[in-house]
């Protein structure tokens, strides 16, 4: 037992494949398999990986927006995965999701008033029109916008705009964990900058937690106090920010970070290209899943799953090249 806000524990989310009309499935895509991690509170776990790794999968399994397979999910010291409908509709102002394209979860028919306001009055939080009214005001203002904005409807701002109205309508219910999922990669380089500031300055004011989901190990970077890295439905590597850019393990967190340009013209860096694609899910490669594109593999690695080792404190990999040495 921690102390940690979240604590999730050989999570899985399962799919099954549809092997036509009257057969049942025996064919699963593990899109999440057996994941551990906590988040303490106030901190930012940022997760990687390449589209189709099962990071968001993942991230909307915590909320129960996607119904987990197997494993343990614990918010606030409370298992989330045995709730009923209604205990998880209260949990939900207590861990909200911003998504990726605010455009699609918004109405398109209500003002902005009316979308914040109607997440408060579910929650029951504002005892009247006109405090609501004043709430609205104060959440637009937070996510830099002007209260001016409110008897707007979403088509009539820009992308970065209505990611600012998602963020206020996820601070709306005061909760204490934000999972955003990809809420930058819609939007142009340089807004994308100034959303992730929105993002930290909410939580030095709000005290928030956040999971950070995103393909963007740059973008990653820049938010996080730890970070994920996911492959084909595994964390191959977490660890804190500083120990994963100075000291990465895992073959495939290597080649993530080669892949970021320097900033200084000066730093020659060699980039390592991975050879192939991703493999498909519905049929992965035995022992690693990573095998086929390691240039480190070893012959161990076609045959047998790595197991994840803490190889110092708080730095946990999955790969056989480490497994030998925590052995001795
Ligand atoms: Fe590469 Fe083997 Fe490590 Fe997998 S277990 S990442 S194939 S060295």
């Amino acid at each position: 037992m921690t102390d940690a806000l979240l604590d999730v524990n050989d999570l899985q989310v399962y799919f099954p494949v549809n092997n036509g009309l009257f057969k049942k499935s025996s064919t699963f895509v593990k899109a999440v398999d057996n994941i551990s991690f906590s988040v303490q509170k106030g901190e930012t776990l940022g997760i990687v990986g390449e589209s189709g790794c099962g990071k968001s999968t993942m991230g909307r399994s915590i909320l129960r927006l996607i119904e987990p397979t197997a494993g343990s999910i614990r918010f606030k010291g409370r298992e989330v995965t045995n709730l009923s409908r209604q205990e998880l509709r209260k949990l939900r102002s207590d861990m909200q999701i911003v998504f990726q394209d605010p455009y699609a979860s918004l109405n398109p028919q209500l003002t902005v008033e009316s979308i914040l306001a109607e997440a408060l009055s579910t929650h029951h939080i504002g005892k009247s029109a006109k405090e609501r009214k004043e709430l609205v005001a104060e959440l637009l203002v937070n996510v830099g916008l002007s209260p001016k904005h409110a008897g707007r409807y979403p088509h009539e701002f820009s992308g970065g705009q209505r990611q600012r109205i998602g963020i206020a309508r996820a601070i709306a219910v005061n909760p204490a964990l934000i999972i955003a999922d990809e809420p930058v990669s819609a939007l142009d380089v340089s807004v994308q900058a100034q959303i992730l500031n929105v993002f930290q300055q909410l939580k030095k004011t709000l005290g928030l937690t956040y999971i950070f989901i995103a393909h963007d190990l740059s973008v990653v970077k820049y938010v996080s106090d730890r970070i994920g890295v996911m492959y084909l439905g595994k964390m191959v590597e977490l660890t804190d920010k500083r120990q994963l850019f100075e000291n990465p393990l895992h073959p495939y967190t290597q080649a993530l970070i080669s892949a970021i340009p320097s900033l200084d013209p000066d730093v020659k860096k060699e980039r390592i290209i991975l050879q192939g694609d991703v493999p498909n899910p519905i049929s992965p490669p035995k022992g690693c899943a990573f095998h086929p594109r390691c240039p480190m593999r070893m012959s161990v690695c076609e045959q047998e799953k790595p197991r994840q080792i803490e190889v110092e404190k708080g730095h946990f990999v999955s790969c056989h090249l480490y497994e030998q040495s925590s052995q001795i």
